[in-house]
């Protein structure tokens, strides 16, 4: 049998995979076989080559096959693949990416928890506030206020804070420490446009619960898989004011964000706001090697500083060297290459090429973006607000149309009325290729509007 069949086969009887349908992948098989990749472009088994436009989890910033990380990664694994940093520990990678790392990170946030991934970054922000508090003597300090729409991550606690219900309910807890503030940024934008105050909701909960109650408020800078939402201009200096005067930490989600995907180094730079902790992912190795990392202020690091015992919490693989190695070239191209200014030029080239789509279809609407984080809106009529009934699939259909020309990129519509489609190819993207996604989005926005 062909290697495709064997590795299908395979596939369907030993790999769960993951935010996948399960009985799909069983009768179906794998849908792509990736064999390598360069640049924008990604290659498969059946010699298809396809335009990688979400850069497969919003992660692969240096796009594909970049040799210098992997060569970062060899050098490092041949001098020492692995050392732990629990007991007191280091290698010189690890030192050397949490300098680097808090000489780029606003304001006072100068220490570095390392993780193996976004996820994990986020509970060990909860755990770390948390335990900020009790020390600080406030022992009622725990519940985390999240948003709408925020996406989290998968552990539980991260799950749970998620604000997508598919998500959220599939956390197996309904831990009461973790509340959701209702409405999402879109609907308090929508709601709240001519009102000064959006942050609204989340100070209502605060009134709800107790200040003296609550921990932490976590927030995307802009959110992502909830559907790519730029919050209104005034929204996080708001959030930061709300947090300080009521004694909360504000934690800062970056892992999609962080390292130049939104035309800055960090999603909150473009608001000037210093969250007490940021978690970063993802792009600080553009996908190169499995790395996450809890940034977090002076003060709080003074406060754990004087604990004269042993902070119970800690990854096999926290700073682990080959990724920090990793990481560390990574954030040396992005700065040689100006990589965070590119995301900016080319983010306007999209933009431009997003508008006219805007422009010529009418069920496209409410493009945003900021750098290569962009996303728009399927609606049968935009102006009468009316949504695509959820049984047509918008926006699965079109992402469909886009993959039937080579081109990936990813459909959100897990609520009712939702078909968002996101585009955030890698920082490394040239304009003609920016055209080039213009281009096979706007011949499949035509097929797709012959069959609704
Ligand atoms: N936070 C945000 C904003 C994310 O987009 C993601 C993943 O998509 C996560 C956290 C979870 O990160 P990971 O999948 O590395 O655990």
């Amino acid at each position: 049998q062909s290697l495709r069949n064997e590795l299908s086969n395979l596939d369907r009887k030993h790999v769960l995979h993951p935010s996948t349908n399960p009985k799909n992948q069983v009768d179906h098989g794998p849908k792509i076989i990736f064999t390598g990749g360069d640049g924008i472009y990604l290659n498969d088994i059946d010699g298809n080559t396809y335009i990688d436009g979400v850069s497969m989890l919003w992660n692969v910033n240096l796009g594909h096959g970049n040799k210098e990380l992997a060569e970062a990664s060899y050098k490092q694994m041949v001098e020492a693949a692995y050392t732990t940093t629990f007991y007191g520990y280091v290698n010189e990678a690890t030192v050397r990416l949490a300098e680097k790392i808090t000489s780029l990170t606003p304001g006072d946030l100068n220490t570095v928890f390392f993780t193996s991934g976004g996820s994990e970054s986020n509970d060990t922000a909860f755990k770390l506030s948390r335990f900020y508090w009790q020390l600080r003597g406030y022992k009622e300090k725990k519940k985390i206020i999240s948003l709408r729409r925020g996406y989290h991550g998968v552990t539980v606690a991260a799950q749970r804070a998620t604000g997508i219900d598919a998500y959220r309910n599939f956390s197996g807890s309904t831990d009461p420490d973790i509340v959701n503030a209702k409405p999402h940024l879109t609907e308090c934008e929508l709601g709240d446009k001519n009102h000064p105050e959006y942050e609204g909701c989340i100070r209502d909960i605060i009134e709800k619960e107790g200040a003296d109650k609550i921990a932490a408020v976590i927030v995307e800078p802009i959110q992502g898989a909830g559907g790519v939402h730029v919050p209104p201009e005034e929204y996080l200096q708001a959030v930061r004011k709300l947090c300080d005067e009521n004694n909360i930490h504000l934690i800062a989600d970056e892992v999609i964000c962080g390292f130049g995907r939104t035309g800055k180094m960090f999603g909150v730079d473009h608001w000037e706001i210093v969250p007490d902790f940021m978690s970063v992912a993802k792009g600080i190795t553009s996908g190169y090697a499995q790395l996450g990392g809890v940034v977090m202020t002076e003060k709080i690091r003074d406060e754990f500083a004087q604990y004269d015992a042993m902070l119970a919490h800690g990854f096999t693989y926290s700073g682990h060297p080959t990724a920090c190695a990793v990481g560390l070239k990574n954030i040396e191209i992005i700065e040689r290459d100006g990589l965070v200014e590119r995301a900016n030029t080319m983010g306007r080239e999209l933009d431009k090429g997003l508008k006219y789509l805007e422009d010529k279809y009418t069920f496209f609407t409410n493009r945003r973006s900021r750098g290569l984080l962009a996303g728009f809106d399927l609606m049968k009529d935009p102006e009468a607000n009316i949504p695509f009934d959820h049984s047509a699939r918008a926006a699965g259909n079109l992402v469909d149309e886009c993959y039937n020309r080579k081109l990936l990129i990813r459909p959100f519509d897990f609520e009712p009325g939702m078909n968002i489609v996101a585009i955030a190819p890698p920082l490394t993207i040239s304009k003609n290729e920016v055209e080039k996604i213009i281009h096979i989005v706007d011949d499949s926005l035509t097929a797709f509007s012959k069959k609704i």
